[in-house]
């Protein structure tokens, strides 16, 4: 759902007066969070699949010599701004949360997939009947187990990244609202995808539905009160789920600390009935050694 014409204009205005500030404030970001990991940033400018603004490689999870962020060149000067801001800010809490030795990865497993052919047994008769060899079903069955974790994760990753930025970079405010508008333009209607007919469990829909709602009312709550970007979900069966993943939020985000993004995604997971999921497994601190410096 679109912001209101009139605050879109007034943050557009906003963004272009505070562009050189906030550019400036966001290069110190990035200095500082060099420093601190030891590691150097690249930004590469590069065509990115539809729907992707950007996305970041952690230097000593990536196992490069350097964080890469890759953006999309397609944005205008304030959301481009805020789309490195958001990717240096998941440098800053990976970071963080690697040297307080709690990052983990997320894994799959035989139970896991187990759990998750069990969530299609209906969709997979109907695959059946439609001409789906049983390869190709345990293929798409485990392709959307692979991305609804993804999805778990990087929902709670980047409710704390934008909350992270907005408390920390005030000048960035304006930017922060165009980008997130942008976001949700190209939101697909709630209501549409579960009225679809389609083979996935229903109730997979909503739980991804739920999950960006959540993001929705974060996003209303740091553009307030210009949006209502939730709107399309408070009529659907997502939004029950959404409000309690909600409120689970609100009683943990005045006090996050490093990790504590993974035990958020526990959480969510343990709201949705997902938990059984994924594995996690916890990363090597040793993997923070920073490069060794040129001579
Ligand atoms: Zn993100």
């Amino acid at each position: 759902m679109r912001a209101a014409p009139l605050y879109l204009q007034a943050q557009l205005a906003l963004a272009a007066e505070r562009h050189v500030e906030a550019s400036r404030a966001i290069q110190d970001l990035a200095s500082s969070v060099e420093a601190s990991t030891g590691y150097p940033i690249q930004i590469v400018f590069e065509d990115l699949p539809p729907g992707a603004d950007a996305y970041v490689q952690v230097a000593p999870l990536a196992r490069h010599d350097c964080h890469l962020i890759h953006c999309t060149p397609f944005l205008s000067p304030p959301i481009r701004l805020h789309v490195i801001a958001h990717e240096i800010t998941h440098i800053h809490l990976d970071h963080q949360t690697l040297a307080a030795g709690k990052a983990c990865e997320f894994l799959t497993s035989a139970r896991t997939r187990q759990f998750i052919s069990g969530l299609y047994s209906a969709p997979a008769r109907r695959m059946r009947r439609r001409g789906w060899s049983r390869a190709e079903i345990e293929e798409a069955v485990q392709a959307d187990a692979g991305s609804l974790v993804t999805l778990l994760r990087n929902r709670a990753d980047d409710l704390i990244v934008e909350l992270w930025l907005s408390r920390h970079y005030p000048c960035l405010s304006a930017a922060q609202f165009l980008a997130l508008s942008r976001l949700h333009e190209g939101d697909a209607h709630p209501a549409d995808i579960l009225g679809q007919d389609n083979l996935r469990p229903r109730r997979l829909d909503i739980c991804s539905l739920a999950l960006d709602c959540v993001c929705a009312l974060l996003h209303d709550e740091l553009c307030a009160p210009g949006t209502d970007f939730a709107a399309p979900y408070r009529d659907t069966e997502a939004f029950p789920l959404a409000f309690r993943l909600w409120q689970q939020w609100k009683a943990v985000c005045p006090s996050l600390g490093p990790g504590d993004e993974l035990r958020l995604v526990d959480a969510f997971a343990d709201i949705l009935g997902l938990r059984q999921a994924y594995e996690s497994r916890t990363q090597a601190v040793s993997a923070l050694t920073p490069p060794p410096k040129a001579s």
